[in-house]
C-alpha cells in the first residue's frame, strides 16, 4: 500500500497541471477553488476563479460584499447555493475566527457550506495536514482499485472510501501532494468511461484491472429520471426596457434576476393556449423565441420564451430595466443565453 501511495505522489509531481489555485497555499483561495470545482469542469472554473479572487482577494472583502455582487461573479456557474454559502461562510469566519483560518476539521465543519470533502481539501492542500478527502473522482479510483462491488452511494460505501482515503493519507509524506494526486488520477486517468489504465501509476496493484472490471465499476443505484418541467418565460418590452424581477427564496435561482415565468402542464403549451395566455397582457405584438432546454438539479426544464411588446407595465411583480443594465446583473445561464441569442 505504501508503494501505491508513493507511486501516486511521484506521478502527480511529474504531471500536475498548472492551475491558478495550485500556485498558492492560501486556505481562502483553496476554499474558493474547491467550492467552484464541485460539479464543474476545471476549464470552466479558471476564468470564474480568477475574476472572483480579483474582486474578493480575502475573507474580509468577501464577507463585506453585497450578496448580489457575489452572485453576479457566480452567474453562469450554476448551483448558486454554493455562492451564497461561501458568502455566509466568509461572514462566519470573520466573526468566529477573525485572526486565523481554522486548522481543525471540527472547526471547519461549523462554517456554512464546508462539508467533510472541503474541510479535507483545505486542511491537506493549504496546511499539509494528514486529513482525508473523498469526492466523486476519489470514489471512482478507490472503487476500482479495491474492486468494490457494492453501489457506491450507500453509507457502507461512503464509510469504506473515507476509511481507505484516511489510511492512504496517513502513509503519505505530503498529504498536500497525495490528496491532489488521488483526485488528479480520477480526473485525468481513471475517468468515468474508458479509463487509461496503461498510463496509470498504480496499475500493477489495481484489482479492477486484474479482474477485468474497469468498465463495470463503480456500481451505482439507478437514479430516478429527472423531472420534466414546462415553463413559459414572459419577456415584456416597452420602449427598449424589459420587465424583470429578483427571484425570492424557494423559487428557481433565488437571488438572481429573471424574466417572469409560469409553469405549465406539458399539454397546455399548444400555440392557441399560449396565445390566450398572452392576450391578457394586451400586447402590441408578440413572438415566440427559440425554445430552450436546461438541466438543473434533478429537473429538466423545457422553456418557451415569449417576447411581448406592451405599452404599460404587466400586472405581475417586476420593474422596467434597460438591457445594458440587465447584462450587469446576476442572472442564470439560461437567461443569459436567451438574452445573448435574441437581443
Ligand atoms: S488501473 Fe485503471 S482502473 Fe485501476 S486505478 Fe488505474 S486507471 Fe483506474
Amino acid at each position: 500500500m505504501l508503494q501505491t501511495v508513493e507511486s501516486l505522489s511521484r506521478w502527480f509531481l511529474k504531471i500536475q497541471r498548472n492551475l491558478p489555485w495550485r500556485m498558492t497555499s492560501d486556505p481562502y483561495k483553496i476554499w474558493i477553488s474547491e467550492v467552484m470545482l464541485q460539479q464543474t469542469q476545471v476549464t470552466t472554473v479558471i476564468p470564474y476563479y480568477e475574476r472572483f479572487i480579483r474582486a474578493f482577494p480575502d475573507i474580509k472583502s468577501l464577507a463585506l460584499a453585497e450578496e448580489e455582487s457575489v452572485l453576479q461573479l457566480w452567474a453562469g456557474l450554476g448551483y448558486y447555493s454554493r455562492a451564497r454559502n461561501l458568502h455566509r461562510g466568509a461572514q462566519t469566519l470573520m466573526k468566529r475566527f477573525p485572526f486565523q483560518f481554522p486548522q481543525t476539521r471540527r472547526e471547519l465543519l461549523e462554517i456554512p457550506g464546508i462539508g467533510p470533502y472541503t474541510a479535507g481539501a483545505i486542511l491537506s492542500i493549504a496546511f499539509d495536514l494528514k486529513e482525508p478527502l473523498v469526492d466523486g473522482n476519489v470514489e471512482r479510483v478507490l472503487s476500482r482499485y479495491f474492486a468494490f462491488k457494492h453501489p457506491i452511494d450507500s453509507s457502507h460505501a461512503k464509510n469504506f472510501f473515507w476509511q481507505k482515503a484516511q489510511e492512504w493519507v496517513l502513509m503519505s509524506r505530503s498529504p498536500r501532494v497525495f490528496n491532489q494526486a488521488l483526485m488528479e488520477l480520477g480526473s485525468l486517468i481513471c475517468t468515468k468511461s474508458h479509463p487509461k489504465c496503461s498510463l496509470c501509476p498504480i496499475q500493477d496493484s489495481c484489482e479492477a484491472l486484474k479482474q477485468n472490471l474497469t468498465n463495470d465499476l463503480p456500481k451505482k443505484t439507478k437514479k430516478p429520471k429527472p423531472k420534466e418541467i414546462h415553463q413559459i418565460k414572459f419577456i415584456f418590452e416597452k420602449s427598449g426596457k424589459f420587465w424583470i424581477k429578483k427571484n425570492t427564496e424557494g423559487e428557481w435561482w433565488s437571488g438572481l434576476w429573471d424574466f417572469p415565468s409560469i409553469e405549465l402542464p406539458a399539454t397546455t403549451s399548444s400555440p392557441q393556449q399560449i396565445a390566450k395566455l398572452i392576450e391578457q397582457y394586451t400586447p402590441t405584438s408578440w413572438k415566440e423565441l427559440p425554445h430552450q432546454k436546461h438541466t438543473v438539479t434533478h429537473h429538466r426544464l423545457f422553456v418557451v420564451p415569449i417576447h411581448i411588446k406592451v405599452t404599460r407595465a404587466p400586472s405581475i411583480e417586476g420593474q422596467w430595466t434597460p438591457l445594458h443594465q440587465i447584462k450587469e446583473l446576476p442572472v442564470s445561464a439560461l437567461v443569459k443565453r436567451i438574452i445573448n441569442h435574441n437581443f
